[in-house]
Order: C-alpha cells, then structure tokens, then sequence
C-alpha cells in the first residue's frame, strides 16, 4: 500500500511538518506500507512554497512560479514506487496538490477546493490504482474498498 509519507508522521509537507493519522498507521497491521513524499522525490526542499494545481493543470506556487515538472517527476516517482512494489493501492494526502484525491484547491491559492485529483494521486490512477485519502477511511486498518482476494 503506498501511502502518504506525512501521513506516517514524516516531516516532509511544505511547511516542514507532518500530518499523523492513526487510522493510517493502523493499516499496517494488515498491509505493507510504503511511504513516499513526491514532492520531495522530485527535488522539492522542505520546507517549500505552497502550490496548486490551476485551472490550465499546471502547478504554481503563489508567485506563480511555474513547479509541475517538478510535481510530475515526483509522481514518476512514486508511480514507479507502487509498480515496483506491486502495490495493491494508495492511501494519500487529502487535498495536497500532488497526494489529495476527490478534491483539491484551485490554484487560486484562496482556499477555494474543486472537485479533482493532485498529480500524484492521478498518475496512480492511471495505472488502475485504487486511491483515497486518509479521510475515506472507514476506521482503523479498514479501507473503503475490498481488494481482490481479500
Ligand atoms: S506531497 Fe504528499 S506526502 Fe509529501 S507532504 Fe505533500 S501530501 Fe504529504
């Protein structure tokens, strides 16, 4: 299961912290985790500018720094992370321009959320990668879909 690194407590978001979540960490008891950051996987510091995803799918930072190559690599990243792996899904970020899935902000960088995927969390869909967040989850170690086999 790929998951969020800040979610296991990795200090890794843009402001240098991190965003525990029992209920993730609790998956590990039935599954594999596999932390990734993409953002740092794509050469991002930390701590980093804060960036959306806009309306055109580029990625800016408030000054409108033009970052998506780097969002994109860093989804490379953890796309072939979860291949390798043979992750049988992704627990992510809610609404972190490269980790939230179902909804993110609109590059606006007013706080306005739109329906949609960060970049990683759509690369990992692509690939037919069932994803969610930490938020979806529907108690400890349960995830809101059955795998197959499972
Ligand atoms: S890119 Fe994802 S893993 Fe990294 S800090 Fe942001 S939400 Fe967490």
């Amino acid at each position: 299961m790929v998951v969020s690194a800040c979610l296991l407590g990795v200090a890794c978001n843009h402001r240098g912290g991190s965003s525990p979540s029992s209920r993730v960490t609790a998956l590990g008891a039935g599954y594999r985790l596999l932390p990734v950051c993409p953002e740092v996987a794509g050469g991002l510091p930390t701590p980093r500018p804060a960036a959306e995803v806009t309306a055109g799918g580029r990625v800016r930072t408030a000054d409108g720094t033009d970052v998506t190559d780097l969002y994109r690599r860093g989804a490379e990243q953890a796309v072939a992370l979860a291949v390798a792996a043979r992750a049988t899904g992704a627990v992510l970020k809610a609404r972190s321009p490269s980790c939230g899935c179902h909804q993110i902000y609109d590059g606006t960088h007013s706080r306005v959320l739109v329906d949609g995927d960060g970049v990683t969390a759509a690369a990992l869909r692509a690939i037919g990668l069932p994803v969610c967040s930490e938020e979806d989850l529907e108690g400890s170690g349960v995830l809101p879909w059955t795998l197959p086999g499972a």
